[in-house]
């Protein structure tokens, strides 16, 4: 097949892309996920402060932390969205205020810190609060920005407990307000690609699937390495989008795992966390997927095995510069912004009322996922998720 009849196939495939995906992401929905639980919105007051802002029918966004990915793909996503903007910030560090000022216009009114971040209640610019501090903050975040009566998105992993995702799920539906995770591949054609590909079973059943995210870790005093900031190692940090290819792939959830911590090479550095990991979860039908996620090794890639051929993203996770192939030909798919798509489509569900393909119940399933898969690690045996 030639390089134009693909592109016809893909920009074809494209045309149905988005439905299908939506029905997947429905399947997802009827799998034990009740998309609508945390989505209950008083639509009234978003029209309201987002009409005040000069900036009609955009809806202001605060930053809750201003570090690497706030500032490195958060904020300039921002500039490219259409239902939303940077609103507002929130950091500790004072120094920063005049650089995120002078790059993003942000007004004195809507920066704050962690101690007046509460008061951000009776700002009518900012509509949704953005948590993208570490992983064991998220929870009190989450929680104070609801009480806040804001809507919230928050990044992954969305708690290191289920038990806090509980609570933040709770006090998000308590206070009217939606709650979605950062899941940003939800909103990338080539993943949404494989998860048309495997829920539409367009190469019959998926046997098995393998993926793999990984890197090798810099700086040995940064919080991914402390696990009380963090959770765990890599597998909290990068193995969580191995798990989320798999979830939205076959459109199922797992039921049992088995794990093997990796060795440390680096004994100081990784005293607290693991530096590398494999596990398989087991998936109804049988299908068995191997992931591995390592703070030692450049990985990134996600496969499935089906009954008619391989489908796979060589190169999965990135925030940019994806690469897939089928037994039809390499894929072939339009390059986005994938946050600016995540924080827009979150926008549109605010304003719309609709439910958000990312909402806290996948972030909770994810974190009872990760809860197991370290139970599986430390104890040699397989442990069924409920
Ligand atoms: P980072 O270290 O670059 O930034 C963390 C920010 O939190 C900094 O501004 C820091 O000052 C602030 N902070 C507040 N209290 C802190 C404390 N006690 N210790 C350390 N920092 C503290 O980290 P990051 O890479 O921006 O990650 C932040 C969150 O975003 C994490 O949950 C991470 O998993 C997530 N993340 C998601 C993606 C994605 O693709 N969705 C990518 C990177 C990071």
């Amino acid at each position: 097949m030639n390089r134009k009849s693909i592109s016809r196939q893909y920009s074809r495939r494209k045309f149905i892309h988005d439905l299908s995906v939506n029905a997947g992401m429905a399947a997802l929905a009827v799998n034990g996920l009740n998309l609508f639980s945390s989505c209950n919105d008083n639509t009234e007051k978003n029209k309201g402060s987002a009409m005040t802002k000069g900036n009609q029918n955009k809806l202001g966004i605060a930053l809750v932390g201003l570090g690497n990915y706030a500032g490195g793909q958060l904020a300039p996503a921002l500039e490219q969205t259409n239902d939303c903007y940077l609103a507002g910030i929130v950091t500790g560090t004072p120094s920063k205020i005049d650089t995120w000022k002078g790059k993003y216009n942000i007004p004195d009114k809507n920066i704050y810190n962690y101690q007046t971040f509460d008061s951000i209640r009776d700002n009518p610019d900012i509509d949704i609060v953005y948590v993208v501090l570490p992983n064991s903050m998220h929870a009190e975040y989450v929680i104070r920005a609801a009480r806040a009566g804001k809507h919230v998105i928050c990044e992954k992993p969305m708690a290191i407990t289920p038990e806090d995702c509980d609570r933040m799920i709770a006090a998000c539906k308590e206070a009217g307000k939606m709650l979605s995770i950062g899941y940003r591949l939800h909103f990338e054609p080539y993943n949404l690609e494989m998860a048309r590909l495997g829920t539409t079973k367009a190469y019959g059943n998926i046997k098995k699937m393998n993926a793999g995210f990984g890197f090798p870790i810099g700086d040995p005093t940064q919080w991914r390495l402390n696990k009380k900031l963090a959770g765990g190692g890599p597998l909290e940090d990068v193995g969580i989008y191995c798990i989320q290819g798999f979830c939205y792939t076959t459109g199922l959830d797992p039921i049992a795992v088995t794990a093997q911590e990796g060795p440390k090479t680096d004994k100081e550095k990784f005293r607290d966390v693991e530096q590398s990991l494999t596990w398989e979860l087991e998936f109804p039908g049988n299908i068995i997927c191997h992931g591995k996620a390592s703070y030692s090794e450049g990985l990134n890639y996600l496969q499935a095995e089906a009954e008619k051929g391989v489908f796979e993203l060589t190169s999965a996770f990135n925030y940019s510069g994806q690469k897939g192939n089928t037994p039809a030909g390499p894929m072939d798919l339009p390059k986005v912004n994938q946050q600016a798509k995540q924080m827009d489509d979150f926008a549109q569900a605010v304003k719309n009322r609709r439910p958000t393909p990312v909402p806290g119940e996948m972030g909770k399933r994810d974190v009872k996922i990760i809860q197991a898969i370290y139970k599986a690690m430390e104890t040699g045996k397989r442990v069924e998720i409920s």
